[in-house]
């Protein structure tokens, strides 16, 4: 992959400077830049179609509902589920995470049981799993990491059991980059009469997700991360493990019938969708994967793999420069975390940001894998289709500058 990156252009933000530097953003991890026709198309949607969705008859109501539920068969088709009744709009992968917890797992789970999650859990898929484990007296048991930085599978196979009720686990880490095997843990998990979910946050901007292939029961992520609008995300669930689920907001479309000291649901995915939705951000959804399948996953899987391969050796090359998690570039979404020995990782974000190189610092909302990793914080850079290996050069660059400013 060389510098003539065909995408970049469609990023109109990535062309200014920053501290008199060309800005290089490296903040994916994070959340991701939209692409001008993704933005043109939600001005669009606001100047000639927006309404409140679903109870109204009037045109602009019939237009607003009518790329509404087109957004959620985009979804649908995206991630291969089998009904659109499948697909709930969240706010994002927090609020569908949190979702499955307080519903299907207030149901599920009861004194005794085990969940199973794993030390590279982001907080999102970890604190309502251990709240619910503390409210209803349930034991939470986290899956090893290998010294490399990988979920350790044989460790896996000890802890789902017969006593596993939830496995949750995320697909890919936030802070390591690397991508586990969920379709394995799902067999496991099944094998033992367990629910497994999967937090899709950092795989599906990354690469292809087939949840019928998974055979995952949940699957969350969030809009933002995969070039769409903030606050919309997606919990994907079995139909007939969302049908036998209690709601848990009330109000607004949600509602089948009120009466005086009792009332019904809706059907799915409505049942779940309190209040007025987010709707011009699932029409950005929907337009988010109509680019990311004109570029096509599988291109830029290649280009952040392209730079991995790249950028790694070189990074492993700097003297004082600690690099955590797989040091091979095998099954990466481009997620490198690492610190300067003797420099607080704010201090070289702050160091890189002078040179125009935006990382973020801090635990990553993953403390317990920071504890694990004995650590407190990373600094780290997150990689996408429109970075090039002139970035990697620059970010390379950068952090020789900056140990050289902080000498
Ligand atoms: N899970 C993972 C692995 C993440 O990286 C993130 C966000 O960084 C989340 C969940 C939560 O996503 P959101 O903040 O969009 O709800």
């Amino acid at each position: 992959m060389d510098n003539n990156n065909i995408w970049r252009k469609d990023f109109p933000i990535l062309d200014q400077k920053v501290n008199d530097e060309d800005l290089v953003y490296l903040d994916n991890a994070a959340t991701t830049q939209k692409p001008k026709e993704v933005i043109s198309k939600v001005v669009n949607f606001y100047y000639s179609d927006y309404a409140n969705v679903h109870r109204g008859v009037h045109t602009l109501a019939e237009r607003s509902t009518e790329q509404f539920e087109a957004a959620r068969e985009k979804v649908r088709k995206f991630i291969n589920a089998k009904s659109a009744k499948e697909i709930i709009f969240t706010k994002g992968a927090t609020n569908s995470l949190n979702l499955v917890a307080q519903s299907y797992g207030e149901q599920n789970i009861h004194e005794g049981d085990e969940i199973v999650i794993s030390y590279m859990e982001h907080h999102s898929n970890l604190v309502p799993w251990q709240q619910l484990a503390l409210k209803k007296k349930a034991t939470l048991k986290y899956i090893e990491l290998t010294k490399d930085g990988r979920l350790d599978m044989e460790d896996a196979k000890k802890k789902i059991t017969d006593k596993t009720k939830i496995v949750s686990i995320t697909q890919a880490s936030n802070v390591l980059g690397v991508i586990n095997p969920v379709k394995e843990l799902a067999e496991m998990a099944h094998a033992h009469h367990a629910t497994i979910v999967v937090d899709g946050a950092q795989s599906i901007p990354n690469m292809p997700v087939d949840v019928n292939d998974l055979d995952c029961d949940f699957f969350a992520f969030s809009g933002h991360k995969m070039m769409a609008e903030g606050g919309i995300g997606v919990l994907y669930g079995k139909q007939d493990l969302l049908e036998q689920m209690p709601p848990v907001e009330f109000g607004g479309e949600m509602i089948e019938f009120v009466n005086k000291f009792d009332s019904s649901w809706n059907e799915l995915p409505w049942k779940f969708e309190a209040g007025t939705p987010n709707i011009a951000g699932a029409i950005s959804l929907g337009y988010a994967i109509d680019y990311l399948e004109s570029v096509g996953l599988d291109n830029i899987q290649k280009n952040t793999q392209a730079i991995v391969d790249y950028v790694l050796p070189k990074l492993l090359a700097i003297d004082d420069l600690i690099v955590y998690g797989p040091q091979d570039p095998v099954d990466h979404t481009g997620v490198i975390s690492f610190n300067l020995k003797g420099l607080h990782p704010h201090d070289l974000a702050t160091g890189l940001d002078m040179e125009g190189v935006a990382v973020r610092a801090g635990h990553h909302c993953a403390q317990p894998l920071m504890t694990y990793l004995g650590l407190k914080a990373t600094a780290r850079a997150s990689f996408y289709l429109y970075n090039t290996i002139d970035d990697a050069d620059k970010l390379v660059e950068a952090i020789k500058a900056t140990k050289e400013f902080f000498k």
